[in-house]
């Protein structure tokens, strides 16, 4: 069986300040819920700034990268990597930093995302003799600039990034600079920072990241833009051009860590605004609003807000058991979700409550919360989505496991109703999740919305094992 191969992922860049090797630690680790399978770090030796090292493994930030960081040479330019793959690719090999030696020098590259024509530009470029290591999309862009016949790298880097289509953004190291770049429709995320000492900039999946290394957000990357960070700053580099920008909704939604800025805004006031909107939409009768932790506080505390219903902490969440999404196996996700949520009999006990979660993709998580908060006491519960049934596999990177395992996909509302048990289910609308978000032209493929780029339609990636999404 063949799958797509997509990467959850966060990446980080830092170009001129001494203590880059210790931004990039930090600013991975602000992105560690992106992504928890693997991370990487690649660093540009300050003592032979022809050589670029890199330390990565399988495993947490603070696990894989505590133990080497000493190893990391002292440097003024860095680029880290967290990583996440639903294909059943979680093999090391596939960890990033990806370091390539080019006639340009060495360079590290790492990603987030899906480039849609994967499979196409692999073909050609093993057509040509190009001999692949992993599966990830990097090592395509490596090719790419490796093959380019331009002067410098970042002709070649125009000259290959302008080849991919997708939702992606990467970072690229060079003993010169760092390179950053976004899809031309800016699905996914990627933004420039600026150290508050004044030393060195910084590039980065999300705000949060900035924040961890004391930089100021400067700007979002463009969408197909192409941005260098030098010893002259921060410039352009056009690359791709702009097509119709439609960044990830899903972001705001649920992927985003709540703090990060997306279009100006933290993810946060955007959550309350459509949990305040699904009130509007689905009210219920019931005592008090309880919602699932972390991810969907926000959403719950917008929609008793909204509708005049006491809030309530009515679920615990074990902070030390990883996003159970994020898990390759359904039976390693069933017990990590048993372990991870517990409920406060005392706030559920003989209550109706609503219980609000961001999204219901398979509904694992909703069927055992429902059973375990009528365990504990609760006469009714009424389940609210702060987003529309999820319905189309997302080919821009956020797993959506196999689209056959997406509960709207097959079946009605009231068909999951009755799976997950709950006594009533709503979702938020297509166009309250609009009204919902500040600014337009999101993408909504997966609720439903249209591909802003079309997908591939043959598989991207030949890869793993069967039971990854069993
Ligand atoms: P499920 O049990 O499959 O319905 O998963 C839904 C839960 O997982 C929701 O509570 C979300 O917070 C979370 N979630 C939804 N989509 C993703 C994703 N692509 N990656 C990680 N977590 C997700
Ligand atoms: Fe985000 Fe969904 Fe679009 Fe994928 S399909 S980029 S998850 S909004």
């Amino acid at each position: 069986m063949a799958y797509e191969l997509k990467e959850e992922c966060g990446v980080f860049g830092v170009y001129g300040d001494p203590e880059a090797v210790t931004d990039a630690y930090w600013g991975i680790f602000s992105l560690q819920h992106r992504g928890q399978e693997s991370a990487g770090i690649a660093a540009v030796d300050e003592q032979d700034p022809g050589r670029l090292v890199v330390r990565k493994g399988m495993g947490l930030v603070t696990e894989v990268l505590s133990p080497v960081l000493s190893q990391l040479p002292p440097a003024w330019s860095a680029i880290g990597h967290v990583r996440y793959s639903t294909s059943g690719e979680s093999e090391v090999f596939n960890a990033q930093p990806l370091l390539m030696r080019t006639r340009f020098g060495q360079i590290a590259l790492a990603h987030n995302g899906n480039v849609v024509n994967a499979q196409d530009l692999r073909r050609s470029l093993q057509a040509q003799g190009a001999v692949f290591q992993g599966t990830s999309d990097s090592e395509i862009l490596a090719h790419l600039i490796a093959r380019s016949a331009a002067e410098d790298l970042s002709g070649a880097l125009v000259q290959a990034v302008t080849q991919l289509a997708g939702g992606f953004a990467f970072v690229v190291l060079s003993p010169d600079a760092v390179y950053g770049v976004r899809d031309p429709n800016g699905i996914r995320p990627l933004v420039v920072g600026e150290a508050e000492s004044g030393q060195g900039h910084m590039l980065a999946s999300e705000t949060c990241a900035l924040d961890a290394v004391r930089a100021r957000f400067v700007r979002e990357v463009e969408p197909g833009e192409l941005v260098v960070l030098d010893s002259k700053g921060v410039s352009r580099l056009t690359a791709m051009g702009w097509s119709a920008v439609s960044p990830c909704a899903f972001e705001s939604v649920y992927f985003a860590r709540a703090d990060s800025k997306i279009r100006g805004e933290s993810a946060q006031m955007a959550r309350r605004r459509l949990g305040g909107v699904l009130a509007a939409e689905a009210p219920a009768g019931a005592d008090v609003v309880i919602g699932v932790p972390d991810s969907s506080l926000p959403h719950a505390m917008g929609y008793a807000e909204a509708s005049h219903l006491p809030f309530d902490f009515g679920l615990v969440k074990n902070r030390y058991v990883g996003r159970t999404f994020i898990m390759p196996k359904q039976s390693e996700r069933m017990r990590s979700v048993q372990l991870k949520l517990a409920a406060v009999p005392e706030v559920v006990r003989g209550k109706r409550l609503v219980l609000v979660d961001d999204s219901l993709v398979r509904g694992t998580n909703a069927r055992y919360l429902i059973q375990l908060l009528r365990a504990c006491g609760a006469t009714q519960v009424h389940m609210r989505i702060a987003s529309p049934p999820y319905t189309d596999p997302c080919y821009y990177g956020i797993d959506t496991s196999r689209a056959t395992e997406l509960a709207a996909r097959t079946k009605s509302v009231e068909e999951i109703r009755q799976m997950i048990g709950a006594d009533s289910l709503a979702y938020l609308s297509l166009d309250g999740l609009k009204r919902g978000l500040k600014g337009g032209g999101w993408c909504l493929a997966c609720f439903g919305g249209g591909y802003p780029v079309p997908p591939t339609l043959e598989p991207v990636a030949c890869v793993g094992r069967e039971d990854d999404h069993d």
